[in-house]
């Protein structure tokens, strides 16, 4: 590179970090934004900022309302479990003004892992506790111990187990050697009292294991930000896997003098990439919260030499700077449907609402 050049870049950094510190002395403003499950939790986290809360307890009490929901699958109570069949749970936290983090990991029988992960930030100085620890310690604290498995996601786990096969196509299962994969008649039979509606639901989550998550990012009127992210993880997953949602610089990261991000998604992509850290990183630096989440994504595409049909999972980055602006960034946009995500900036009286999120790639 010749020195005109590097010289020009160099000016050109500095234009853009002054830029960000121009934009970032801008009035700062109530903002809310999670991932797309999270409209109900945008929605609860700005009553709380509007009624002059901490930012952290905003996002927390929102994804709870989230994590309690039986009817998401990818968070909390309903959560799809390991491949035994028990609910594993991750969650951490980020305290801008306090510049304080907390998270736990692989928890089993505690449905509100951000809240506790919260706690692992207030009352210990520890940053994450795993597994027996961190459940043992949610019980210390008081936090109820409950079964997190539904009957809709026993369902979804009983019709995994049963379409799993050898490389023969032999299962364990009724049929046994050579049965074929199961369809919809064969699931009615073996599950006579499950309605047309759950079969099929239970058979798209056996086939298509899914991620799932919910990330949260506030900013308030002081310019304090928090944020959080929570999940059941993986669908199916090995006993003990821990995806990138507890991993302070994967799943969540935050810093006050910038901003925050998150993730949604095939977790082992993001810690490959410290996705969370990177893209506020990126923003600090000068990048739009949207370019800095694509920036990401770019280099998770590159760790597949940018080829598409090996990218077989899908993963999502949220942002939210300091001055209030806010962008999202999907890895795949498929079905020619752009993916979204929820905000609330106060705007539409108490409703949240969705807006899409850039994509790098279609299929
Ligand atoms: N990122 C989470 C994990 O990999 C799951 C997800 O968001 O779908 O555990």
């Amino acid at each position: 590179m010749s020195k005109y050049s590097r010289r020009g870049l160099l000016a050109g950094s500095a234009a853009t970090a002054a830029a960000f510190a121009q934009s970032s002395a801008a009035k700062p403003k109530n903002i809310v934004i999670s991932s797309a499950n999270g409209l109900i939790c945008c929605q609860r986290a700005m009553q709380i900022l509007q009624s002059g809360g901490d930012t952290l307890d905003a996002v927390v009490q929102g994804v709870t309302l989230v994590e309690n929901d039986p009817a998401d699958d990818s968070v909390g109570y309903g959560g799809l479990p390991n491949e035994e069949g028990v609910v594993e749970l991750d969650a951490s936290v980020m305290h801008g003004p306090t510049r304080r983090a907390g998270s736990v990991a692989g928890v089993q029988n505690i449905k509100n892992v951000a809240k506790l992960a919260k706690t692992v930030m207030e009352q210990t100085h520890h940053i994450m506790l795993v597994a027996e620890g961190a459940r043992r310690f949610a019980k210390a604290m008081g936090f109820p111990e409950e079964n997190l498995l539904t009957e809709k996601s026993r369902l979804a786990w009983m019709v995994w187990k049963q379409s799993l096969r050898d490389p023969q196509g032999n299962s364990n299962w009724n049929g046994g050697r050579n049965a074929a994969k199961p369809n919809i008649a064969q699931l009615r039979k073996a599950f006579p009292d499950a309605t047309e509606e759950l079969l099929a639901y239970a058979w798209d989550r056996a086939i298509h294991p899914p991620t799932g998550t919910i990330n949260c990012l506030a900013l308030n009127a002081k310019g304090e930000m928090s944020g959080t992210t929570t999940t059941s993880g993986l669908a199916w997953k090995i006993p003990g896997r821990i995806g990138d949602s507890p991993i302070i610089g994967a799943g969540l990261y935050l810093d006050q003098d910038v901003g925050g991000a998150g993730s949604t998604g095939l977790g082992e992509e993001n810690i490959r990439v410290c996705g969370a850290h990177t893209i506020v990183e990126n923003m600090r630096r000068g990048m739009s919260p949207k370019d800095a989440c694509l920036d990401v994504l770019k280099r998770i595409s590159r760790n597949y030499n940018d080829d598409k049909s090996r990218m077989t999972f899908n993963i999502n980055f949220y942002a939210l700077r300091k001055d209030g602006a806010y962008g999202a960034a999907t890895l795949f946009g498929e079905g020619g449907k752009l993916p979204q995500f929820a905000v609330n900036d106060g705007a539409n009286g108490p409703q949240s609402r969705l807006e899409d999120t850039a994509v790098l790639y279609t299929r």
